[in-house]
């Protein structure tokens, strides 16, 4: 049984030092459990929050504990009821090919589901968190101008296209010339502006004619920035993630802007709510696995994976996608099948 451990917390970015794969014996269960073999291992930018030990809705993960993570596996063994040999489980076993469940939190998805990794991408807690943190906190109308980053990762994109199917001018930041054009032509953004464009402030002002009506905040930083001062009076902002700030380890430099935003925020009379998908939302699960269900199934909305195989790559593939050199869902292809 491979398990990938926190060997150290990182300072600033994970380096190839924070996790170390160590291999011990496949445990066994025993009565109401069950043994779980891992098939896909969901990448998440959360992730970072458990190799901390900062305040963080993701709780840290104890120095040589095995890192947490979302999974989609295989029962091998139970003595659960309601699970048998071969169902395919949505769990939570970590960075580790085998685990045991007493199946408290496991979703059993069946001996054949169409597209097992799904579970952990548009179908799971990324297009869960789309849909709840864009229809409940953004609240669009049609015609409404949304922005959103991290445009072609798992979030970014669902928001986009259900802002398309609403009626909505859609407007996507993507690191990289490859991904604008994605979101455009693939996915049906109006506009997609790159962050790493020496004119990214004027072309997304361009882009944005009208102002901005909802922001999807997913990333803070330059592109939060770049926002304020387009957002229309009454404007509404789903706090949803920061990953540009993840790896920080100090407040960045310059003149405190605290006031400035507080004076935005009031005199544009902006409504602001951060969320955490499952602590606020997770009533509304069924209502959005049914209506993206059907989405998908009709092609309004497209999902992009980006699988990797083996667990052993999984670190340098976290590394990476705290960089942006993900393009879709990062996932990590764990069964030897
Ligand atoms: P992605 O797969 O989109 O990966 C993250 C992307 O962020 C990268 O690919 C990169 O895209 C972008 N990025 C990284 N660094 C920067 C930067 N400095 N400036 C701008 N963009 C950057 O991630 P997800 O779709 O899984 O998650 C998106 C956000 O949603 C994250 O902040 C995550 O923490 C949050 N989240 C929050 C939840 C909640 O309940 N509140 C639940 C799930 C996710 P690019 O190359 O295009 O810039």
């Amino acid at each position: 049984n491979r398990q990938l451990v926190l060997a150290e917390r990182p300072e600033g970015e994970p380096t190839k030092d924070t996790l170390r794969l160590v291999e011990g014996t496949v445990p066994a269960a025993a009565t109401g459990q069950m043994l779980l073999r891992t098939q896909f291992l969901s990448l998440d930018p959360y992730m970072r929050g458990h190799m901390s030990d900062a305040p963080s809705y993701a709780a840290p993960v104890p120095i040589d504990g095995v890192m947490q993570g979302g999974t989609v596996a295989q029962v091998v063994t139970s003595r659960v009821d309601g699970f048998s040999t071969g169902d395919y489980v949505l769990s939570f076993s970590g960075w580790q090919d085998y685990a045991l469940s007493d199946g408290a939190g496991v979703t059993n998805l069946g001996k054949t589901p169409s597209h097992p990794s799904w579970a952990l991408g548009i179908m799971g807690m990324p297009g869960f968190t789309a849909w709840a943190g864009l229809t409940k906190i953004g609240a669009p109308k049609p015609h409404d101008t949304i922005a959103v980053a991290a445009a072609t990762g798992p979030v970014g994109a669902t928001v986009g296209q259900i802002g398309k199917i609403l009626g909505c001018r859609v407007v996507g930041i993507a690191g990289g010339p490859e991904k604008c054009a994605y979101a455009v032509d693939e996915l049906g953004f109006d506009a997609c502006i790159d962050h790493k464009a020496d004119d990214f402030v004027e072309q997304l002002s361009e882009a944005s004619p009208d102002g901005i009506d909802v922001y999807f905040e997913n990333v803070g930083g330059k592109v939060l920035d770049a926002i304020i001062p387009l957002l229309n009076p009454n404007a509404r902002m789903p706090v949803c993630g920061l990953i540009s700030q993840y790896n920080a380890t100090a407040l960045p430099k310059g003149p405190d802007r605290m006031n400035w935003l507080m004076g935005q925020i009031l005199r544009k009379k902006i409504k602001m709510q951060g969320f955490i998908v499952f602590d606020d939302f997770g009533h509304l699960y069924p209502e959005f696995a049914k209506e993206m269900g059907a989405w998908v199934e009709s092609g309004k909305i497209k999902y992009r994976e980006e699988i990797i195989d083996g667990l052993e790559n999984a670190p340098e593939a976290f590394i990476g996608l705290l960089r942006g050199e993900n393009f879709g869902k990062r996932v990590i292809r764990v069964g030897r099948n």
